[in-house]
């Protein structure tokens, strides 16, 4: 049990300085765009990269940061400088607020629901993300990369 403990722990690490890498290169990005906001390429690159580790590693990327990311050509979605928001009324009671990526003109939808909760954020895809142990005492760890992925596609199909 200690060596299925110990490849918990250090496969936590590797996680942990991929996770701090990838949010170093999103923090970048947003950097260069507030430096000089024609830096937009520079801002790509950064996105693009991020985006390609966190795929080869499954890591998951924070569906914040994936709510300011173009998925079509990876820019950083910011509102007057990469991007631009409207709000659109879609039904009677139902608005949305349109994100359109001003480098390839891709739009994001998002429908205005306060009580709207991801479901990585509930309760129940927390317990999905502990490693459990099983009666022999092996490790099944659960791969919340691929069902967030899921999740996360769901998520923006539906809007
Ligand atoms: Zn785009």
């Amino acid at each position: 049990i200690t060596n299925t403990l110990n490849t918990i722990m250090t496969g936590n690490i590797k996680d942990k300085e991929a996770f701090q890498r990838l949010n170093f290169l999103y923090q970048a990005a947003h950097c260069v765009l507030a430096q000089n906001p024609e830096n937009v390429e520079l801002a790509r690159f950064y996105c693009f990269t991020q985006k390609t580790i966190s795929k080869r590693l499954v890591l998951r990327q924070d569906p914040s940061v994936k709510r300011t990311l173009c998925k079509k050509c990876c820019s950083l979605l910011v509102p007057g400088v990469t991007a631009t928001v409207r709000q659109r009324r879609c039904s009677r009671r139902q608005r949305m607020t349109m994100v359109r990526c001003l480098s390839c003109g891709q739009t994001k939808r998002f429908p205005n629901n306060p009580g709207y909760q991801l479901w990585v954020d509930r309760p129940e895809a927390q317990l999905e993300n502990q490693p459990q142990l099983d009666n022999t005492g092996n490790s099944q760890v659960t791969l919340p990369a691929q069902l967030c992925h899921y999740c996360t596609k769901d998520f923006e199909s539906i809007i």
